[in-house]
């Protein structure tokens, strides 16, 4: 195994890689430079391991507070940091800051000189170095920017505040960004229509919806008269003042219209739609409103869309393993997961090479907004892709050089085809 693994990772460790879904900022100038190591680094993902931890939301609070001496805001933290530091968000960190700036574990002892060390990579030049030179990602697939630096990204568009407006802010928005003043709802389909091939126009490569975070994934058909009426309720909240930031709640009849007039449209369009799946970001959420079989109904009736399925569907894989096996438009994504649970991802594509096939998994995301831990996610997606083909070489499923071109089907050819990326 150990032979095995070392060397399909020495080849794997090479390769130019193509990274499904980031939150980066979208340029290296719009990065936000009043911080520090500790405020950067819970910016999320491990934020929320150290409160499920136990950390309480107040002492968190003054944890990133960077006007507060690091010293101190490290002994709040340190006990929860120790319990959280082996799950996949802690290792990325200690992986990210060996490899960037040759630190061994993020501690008490350390936490200092991390500290002026990430100070001076706020200069210019740091997305390069961690990108392009350290982890070889020939281009990231960036959420929801449509000016991002096409140096690095290439972008995302998201819909989801036409299907889901929480405030009458976004209904003022959608008539700024689209130029359409919003007095029925075919004003609203016809902003949304505008909107998404204003986004092509502009270069996104897919679409992606997160509304698993807010709602289930179960979208029915509703007919319009009924999504009308839920529809013109934003009206009746017209007469309130500008100060006044009452939410909007549509309801479910509109939302789950507008999913499907949505991908009416990507349907005529074949664009690749990535979907969140899975666990959900932060603390307290219902996981059963994002088990990825909900979207079987849309995946039926739309087959000339792509669907990217997110997270693995975490904990859902073995569901998404079914899925992707029955569904020619169904693919896998490994975004965000090796983070979320290494030996996950390398159970979960062990069971896939015996029941997936190949040209459906795309291998990695790294899924943060936090530049330096990019490198440690695809340094553990690296990892666990290896284990996995190691260990079908073991079986004799297949042979070393076998292993070394899906390594590479995974992580370049099969994201490079789905999301189109050589029609450039
Ligand atoms: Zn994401």
């Amino acid at each position: 195994m150990n032979k095995n693994f070392n060397e399909i990772f020495d080849y794997v460790k090479d390769l130019t890689i193509i990274d499904s879904h980031e939150h980066l900022p979208y340029c290296e100038d719009f990065r936000e430079k009043n911080t520090d190591a500790l405020r950067e680094y819970l910016i999320h993902y491990f934020s929320s391991d150290l409160i499920s931890a136990g950390l309480n939301p107040e002492d968190f609070q003054k944890a990133i507070n960077h006007e507060l001496p690091i010293m101190d805001r490290w002994d709040i933290v340190e006990p929860f940091w120790n319990n959280a530091r082996y799950t996949g968000y802690g290792r990325d960190l200690d992986i990210s800051v060996k490899a960037i700036y040759n630190i061994d574990k993020i501690s008490k002892n350390t936490i200092e000189e991390l500290d002026h060390a990430f100070q001076r990579s706020l200069k210019p030049g740091h997305f390069k170095r961690v990108l392009k030179d350290m982890s070889k990602i020939e281009v990231c697939l960036l959420d929801s920017n449509l000016d991002c630096d096409p140096y690095f990204f290439k972008s995302v568009y998201r819909l989801d505040r036409f299907i889901y407006p929480q405030s009458y802010s976004d209904i003022k928005q959608v008539e700024e960004d689209s130029g359409i003043r919003i007095c029925s709802m075919d004003d609203w389909l016809e902003a949304c229509e505008m909107m998404l091939d204003k986004a092509f126009e502009s270069g996104a490569v897919a679409l992606k919806s997160g509304l698993a975070y807010d709602r289930t994934l179960k979208y029915e058909r509703t007919i319009r008269n009924e999504a009308e009426v839920c529809f013109n309720q934003i009206f009746n909240s017209l007469h309130l003042p500008n100060w006044d930031g009452s939410p909007i709640v549509m309801g479910k009849e509109f939302q789950d219209y507008m999913m499907h007039f949505i991908l009416r449209m990507a349907n005529k369009r074949n664009p690749t739609f990535q979907f969140h799946t899975g666990l959900q970001e932060g603390n307290g959420n219902y996981i059963h409103n994002s088990d990825p079989s909900l979207l079987s109904n849309l995946f039926l009736e739309y087959p000339d869309v792509d669907f990217d399925i997110f997270h693995i569907g975490y904990p859902y894989q073995h569901v998404l393993s079914a899925l992707a096996k029955n569904f020619p438009n169904v693919y896998i994504d490994m975004c965000w997961a090796h983070i979320i649970s290494p030996y996950a991802c390398v159970n979960a594509l062990n069971e896939w090479i015996d029941s997936v096939p190949l040209n459906k998994i795309i291998a990695f995301g790294g899924d943060y907004m936090i530049i330096d831990a990019v490198y440690g996610h695809q340094y553990l997606a690296r990892t666990d892709i290896s284990k996995s083909l190691a260990h079908k070489v073991e079986e004799g499923v297949f042979d070393i050089d076998e292993a070394k071109r899906i390594a590479k089907m995974l992580f370049y050819g099969n994201p490079k085809r789905i999301f189109k990326l050589d029609n450039d």
